[in-house]
């Protein structure tokens, strides 16, 4: 079964505007919370001399990334050369395999304005997820198979339609369609695929069918994330994604890739996009100023000790830091007289979401943050001054996160010199799209780094779907790239 194809609309900033709160009108009930609450602000606030610190420390991770394998900072050669110019042209397809749904997308480019998408979404049920590879390989080229005669999409005999993959879990790639699958995550484990290509399976399974489709390339979303923006605005120069987790890429000089020894002579391009991985920065804990709380999210998540800053800006972690510190006020009878709701009490339940509806509470009785509080999460009653406090708790993680993420942000462009002239930052994931005021903290914290012709040059914006429009760009510019025939896909 699948859902009705759907044009994909674009994407517009619709979210609400933020209204923070100022710790001087807290009508605190003793001295001891005023304290406690100072103390928080001190200890969540990033100076901006730290933020500095931890640009040159991100500079410096980047730099080992580039010169060796298993740094902390992967930086992986995305195998994706050249730039766009907005000029393309033609119809490609796009397979998104993440979590829970599998989507496929045609993408068609005029070469002028925006690309036209159509899209279909199709479950993937637990017995593929389990079961054999063959099986989950099987079903994606069928479900394409049928995308193609539900879009109508006539291929002439003898052709292909390029497809772009975009396979979100951990791949060791080898060429632009080529790479290994590391290990399953997500609650997948598909039998005999780790260390084996999926592209291979993938192209397996349509030629078995004899659906005309060659997969072109294997895409990363933050690649497709910068791709897709670069359509639109040429002058793209990183890929940003603010989702579930946080990772970014960049376009690098093929000379600074010292660790890429396939790189040849004859290629045309010097420059290639580079997946940085950077949600695992600071695996050494030498200048992030992770906190108590921190640490307890990460000492009980499923992987403790890796993904440092991932866990400090993410949309999966915020509510949980939130969660953490409200907790610990809480067991020092700060907050709600010290009583607490059952559903505050188990992990994960203090959203994210929440996060952006009390960042745009202008309420003076803080209305939505009561809503959130006594009707979500079942408190029986709350004061103004716990609802006061968790509105500042929340802004403290917010605005460390996004001022993290504008250290990582001014550590590309320090290091590309790409804060000195024009460019765009195309950035996806529905933090950055929701969060009230996201931008301009990460704005501001650039500003501080490089002054104010930062605001002028760099444009941040909302990215179009990277792992459809993306993919069937990436598509696009492998075989624009493709230099000698591709080796036959045999599994
Ligand atoms: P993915 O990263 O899997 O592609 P998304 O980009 O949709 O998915 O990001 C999902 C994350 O965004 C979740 O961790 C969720 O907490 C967070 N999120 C969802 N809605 C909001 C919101 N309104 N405000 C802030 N964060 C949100
Ligand atoms: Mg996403």
């Amino acid at each position: 079964m699948s859902e009705a194809s759907t044009p994909i609309a674009s994407k517009s900033v619709p979210k609400a505007q933020r209204h923070r709160i100022d710790p001087a009108t807290i009508e605190y009930t003793s001295e001891k919370q005023k304290n406690a609450v100072q103390a928080l602000i001190d200890e969540f606030t990033v100076s901006a001399d730290l933020l500095k610190a931890i640009k040159d420390n991100f500079i410096k991770g980047m730099n080992k990334g580039l010169e060796r394998d298993g740094e902390t900072l992967a930086m992986i050669p995305s195998h994706v050369m050249g730039r766009l110019d907005g000029t393309e042209s033609g119809s490609y397809l796009a397979l998104d395999i993440g979590g829970t749904n599998l989507r496929v997308v045609s993408v068609h480019l005029s070469g002028h304005g925006p690309p036209v998408t159509y899209q279909t979404k199709y479950p993937i049920e637990e017995r593929l997820k389990t079961g054999d590879a063959k099986a989950l390989f099987d079903y994606m080229a069928d479900k394409v198979g049928s995308f193609l005669d539900e879009q109508k999409i006539k291929v002439s005999p003898g052709t292909q339609i390029e497809l772009g993959f975009t396979f979100s879990f951990p791949v060791l790639q080898t060429s632009i369609n080529r790479g290994k699958l590391i290990k399953w995550t997500k609650g997948f484990s598909a039998s005999g695929m780790v260390g084996k290509d999926p592209v291979a399976y993938l192209q397996d399974a349509f030629t078995r069918r004899h659906i005309p489709v060659r997969v072109a390339a294997l895409v990363n979303d933050t690649v497709g994330t910068l791709l897709a923006h670069a359509y639109e605005h040429p002058d793209t120069a990183m890929g940003v994604i603010l989702g579930t987790g946080c990772n970014g890429a960049y376009i690098e000089r093929i000379n600074k890739i010292k660790k890429w020894k396939d790189a040849k002579e004859d290629v045309a391009a010097d420059e290639m996009i580079i997946n940085m991985e950077f949600g695992a920065f600071d695996k050494e804990r030498a200048i992030l100023p992770l906190t108590m709380f921190d640490n307890k999210l990460d000492r009980k998540s499923v992987n403790p000790n890796s993904q440092i800053l991932e866990k400090m800006i993410a949309g999966m972690y915020l509510g949980e830091i939130t969660r953490n510190v409200l907790l610990n006020l809480v067991d020092r009878r700060l907050l709600f007289q010290g009583q607490i709701s059952a559903d505050l009490n188990q992990m994960w339940t203090f959203e994210t979401a929440y996060m952006s509806a009390i960042e745009a509470d202008a309420s003076p009785t803080l209305h939505a943050t009561r809503k959130i509080l006594e009707s979500t999460l079942n408190f029986q009653s709350t004061d103004k001054v716990d609802r006061q406090i968790v509105k500042l708790v929340v802004e403290l993680v917010g605005r460390r996160a996004a001022r993290l993420s504008a250290a990582a942000i001014a550590g590309v462009l320090e290091h590309t010199e790409g804060w000195k002239k024009k460019a765009s930052i195309g950035i996806d994931g529905s933090l950055f799209e929701y969060y009230p005021s996201f931008d301009t903290d990460i704005m501001d914290g650039l500003v501080e780094v490089f002054g104010e012709t930062v605001r002028t040059n760099i444009s941040i914006g909302l990215a179009q779907d990277g792992s459809g429009v993306g993919a069937a760009l990436c598509a696009l510019l492998a075989a624009k790239h493709a230099n000698g025939p591709l080796t036959p896909n045999v599994v």
